[in-house]
């Protein structure tokens, strides 16, 4: 069989890096057509050297000319592309099979909707990317024939744990509800006067991942779960009731789906994302994903509780979102992606990114979602408000 043509977007960051871990250990399976990052030239050169792919994508010129160079007089045959054209470029190539959307944040959107257009396998770990384009992303799935593949963990622990007809028909599946499990991330026992103060290297010291900073604050935040609520409505068609978070601080049962008759179908590993990865790369098909086995005598214990909405406000505004739907979500994460980047600026306090976001749905309401043109101007007039809210805080 011929082998997969890959390209991933975000191949710098910290699920980039664990894909091409994945994808070197098949090089039977899978060839890497494209790769894209923003700043690390360092990295992305190195990649290049490795995989040889045939492009490079980078939005910002300097960085593409510096790397083009480099490139160069490593005698390297790999094509620079540069410019946000280039990303949907090698997106929706029709030499490329399978697209990993690893960009972080909104700047993800237009080459991941571009693969879903071209009828792309989609291995989506950029969750913000159907957040803000929820209907609009899963219509052109459908219409395209697109493949759809769930890398974040707990919604790839769903789809492993759903059955095949689902997807044809979730009304008569039998499912019952989603539960989506949550760390608690690392202030899940501090006292709330005490957030007032945390840092930025505190909300980034995850207790069981190892994640980008944007990520790692949301985990903070509870953001995370909450945006991995909207995520989990568009991708299994689960209205917001029937998705519940549960608390589950060793992240070994990365979520479980029940059913009428009761029975509860839980996904469990080690907290590694080279296992949702590798289970989506080689989906239909079962590939070895450098994971150690699980030690469950090692673990021992696993504990469950019920979310604190009270000390995790975010958690509640994501649900309150999902339902007002239109451009809520959008909204939501466009303000969220602004105050954590102030947050991790030091220009605002981490208690006030709760605040901030809330304060963003009230005042930005009623815009249309039904176009990229139309999500793009909802994400940057939310921006606009966000960082008014924001500056009224520091
Ligand atoms: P990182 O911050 O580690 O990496 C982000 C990647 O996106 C890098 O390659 C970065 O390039 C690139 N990038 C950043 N900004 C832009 C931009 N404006 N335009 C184009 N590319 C950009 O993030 P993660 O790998 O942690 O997360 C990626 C996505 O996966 C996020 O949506 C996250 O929510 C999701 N996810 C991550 C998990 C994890 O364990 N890390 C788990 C589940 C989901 P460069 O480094 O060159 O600047
Ligand atoms: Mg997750």
């Amino acid at each position: 069989p011929s082998r997969q043509r890959i390209t991933v977007l975000g191949a710098t960051g910290s699920i980039g890096v664990s894909t091409l871990d994945v994808v070197a250990r098949h090089p039977q399976h899978f060839e890497v057509f494209a790769l894209s990052a923003h700043r690390n030239i360092d990295l992305l050169f190195e990649q290049c050297m490795r995989f040889a792919p045939r492009f490079a994508a980078l939005e910002l010129p300097a960085a593409a000319a510096e790397l083009r160079t480099r490139l160069a007089d490593a005698g390297s045959r790999t094509e620079v592309l540069e410019g946000p054209q280039a990303l949907i470029d090698v997106a929706a190539a029709p030499e490329t099979d399978t697209v990993m959307a690893a960009i972080v944040g909104a700047a993800g959107l237009p080459p991941t909707l571009a693969a879903a257009q071209a009828g792309k396998r989609i291995l989506l770990a950029n969750k913000e990317a159907l957040v803000l384009s929820g209907a609009l992303f899963m219509d052109a799935v459908r219409a395209s024939g697109a493949v759809l593949l769930p890398i974040d963990s707990e919604h790839n622990a769903v789809f492993q744990a759903l059955p095949e007809r689902f997807e044809r028909n979730p009304a008569a599946s039998g499912v019952r509800r989603i539960l989506l499990t949550a760390s608690g991330g690392p202030f899940r026992d501090t006292a709330p006067a005490e957030l007032e103060a945390v840092t930025p290297e505190q909300a980034c010291a995850h207790p069981n991942w190892v994640m980008g900073r944007k990520i790692s604050v949301d985990s903070a935040t509870m953001m995370n779960k909450g945006l991995e609520v909207i995520e989990a409505h568009w991708l299994f068609g689960a209205p917001a009731e029937q998705i519940e978070v549960v608390v589950h601080p060793q992240s070994v049962i990365h979520s479980m789906v029940e059913y009428v008759d009761g029975s509860v179908l839980a996904q469990l590993g080690n907290p590694d994302m080279r296992t949702p990865i590798a289970h989506a790369l080689g989906w239909p098909a079962r590939i070895e994903a450098g994971v150690r086995s699980l030690d469950l005598f090692e673990i021992a214990r696993l504990t469950f509780e019920r979310p604190d909405f009270e000390r995790f406000p975010c958690l509640a505004l994501a649900y309150q979102a999902l339902r007002e739907g239109g451009a809520a979500p959008a909204v939501l994460n466009a303000a969220n992606e602004e105050a954590v980047a102030a947050f991790l600026d030091r220009r605002l306090g981490f208690r006030r990114i709760a605040e901030v976001i809330a304060a963003t749905l009230e005042r930005v309401r009623a815009l249309p979602v039904d176009s990229l043109d139309a999500i793009l101007a909802a994400d940057g007039r939310a921006r606009q408000v966000a960082r008014e809210e924001i500056r009224n805080r520091s």
